[in-house]
């Protein structure tokens, strides 16, 4: 039985979610506990409780502490079967998060699977549907596996009620990328998508954007999405080059000026341009499990997010690998996985 301390590094939600996926696809069982010790309301909330209820569903796990609350659980992983999914989180918690654990085990299963998540879909502090589709999944797909995923419906805190579905076609052997060119750049695009809320916000993201960014009008673009039960904002700044693509996002909330939302992806979007990196932070945690999967890879990056050192400790309690974190020059790293 693997021990695993949820208060390590970051003490959030993903050492759960890498455990889960990794303990699928190993077959070691684990206890965690001390689940998200780091956040002000420890336990599993909503999200991490359907994240574990996914994974035993479709990995045939036995599991004890399963409940909201719940700051530790013990997970018996049995065999894994891809197929036809549904799972519903009941909250605005985040659906891509809950992907994020079932992704890794089905991506390698004997045949493909269809999913549909409900939740949020664009929620602070987890990876946005724009940023799953454009920047992480096509990665993925480098990697071998092709995952699509379709918008139904957006959903916002605090009514949730979003939907994505997900295709997921496993590949039977893994590819090591190594991503240490961005290419040439091919397209640079902002997008302020408001549901439920005047235009007028979305338009005062984008002059942001222009301004600080100096993009012509034609880059920037207006999404309305009416069918989200809550309101909701969402500014993404897409900046597209030949091997990747980024996506920086910044969220709406109450209470919080439009500018300060655009500003929010601007800086994160003017700090990779102003580096050599090829992935920003958040692709950055995300790539270390599909790679370690895939027995190796590299990628250079901007100074190493806790969620990275983090996720870099989970994924070592499950498996053989060696995880390099070498530093190029001021504020620019490369990450080697090496079985
Ligand atoms: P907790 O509530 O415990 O903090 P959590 O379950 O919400 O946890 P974290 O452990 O904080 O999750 O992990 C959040 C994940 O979301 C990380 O993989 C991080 O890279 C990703 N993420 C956060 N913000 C963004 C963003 N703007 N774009 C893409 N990915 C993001």
């Amino acid at each position: 039985m693997i021990n695993i301390d949820g208060s390590a590094g970051e003490g959030g939600g993903q050492i759960l979610r890498t455990s889960l996926g990794l303990s699928l696809i190993t077959g070691k069982p684990f206890r965690i506990e001390k689940i998200r010790a780091g956040r002000k309301s420890p336990g599993l909330l909503r999200q991490h409780l359907t994240a574990v209820n996914a994974a035993a569903k479709i990995g045939n796990a036995e599991v004890t502490g399963a409940s909201i609350g719940s700051q530790a659980l013990t997970f018996k992983p049995g065999n894994i079967n891809p197929g036809e999914y549904k799972f519903s989180i009941g909250t605005a918690g985040s659906t891509t998060l809950v992907l994020q654990t079932v992704l890794p085990p089905l991506m390698l299963a004997s045949s493909p699977s269809s999913i549909s998540f409900e939740g949020g879909t664009h929620n602070p502090f987890a990876p946005p549907f724009d940023f799953l589709s454009k920047a992480f999944l096509p990665l993925v797909a480098k990697i071998g596996p092709q995952v699509t995923v379709e918008l139904i419906r957006s959903g916002f805190y605090p009514a949730g009620g979003g939907e994505i579905r997900v295709r997921i076609e496993p590949a039977k052997s893994l590819n090591r990328v190594e991503l240490v060119s961005r290419g040439k750049i091919k397209r640079a695009e902002g997008y302020a998508l408001v549901a439920k809320l005047p235009d007028k916000i979305a338009e005062r993201e984008l002059a942001i954007i222009k301004n600080r960014l100096g993009w012509e009008s034609s880059a920037l673009h207006i999404r309305r999405d009416d069918t989200a039960l809550s309101p909701g904002n969402v500014v993404s700044i897409e900046i597209e080059h030949e091997n990747v693509v980024e996506v920086f996002t910044g969220f709406g909330e109450k209470g919080i000026r439009a500018e300060a939302v655009a500003e929010q992806a601007v800086k994160e979007a003017e700090a990779y341009l102003n580096s050599d990196a090829i992935v920003g932070e958040h692709l950055a945690d995300q790539l270390l499990l599909p790679m370690a999967l895939a027995g190796g890879g590299s990628y250079i990056t901007l100074p190493l997010s806790l969620h990275s050192t983090t996720n870099i400790g989970t994924i070592k309690k499950f498996m053989d690998i060696d995880i390099e974190v070498s530093q190029i020059r001021d504020k620019l790293f490369k990450i080697s996985l090496n079985s």
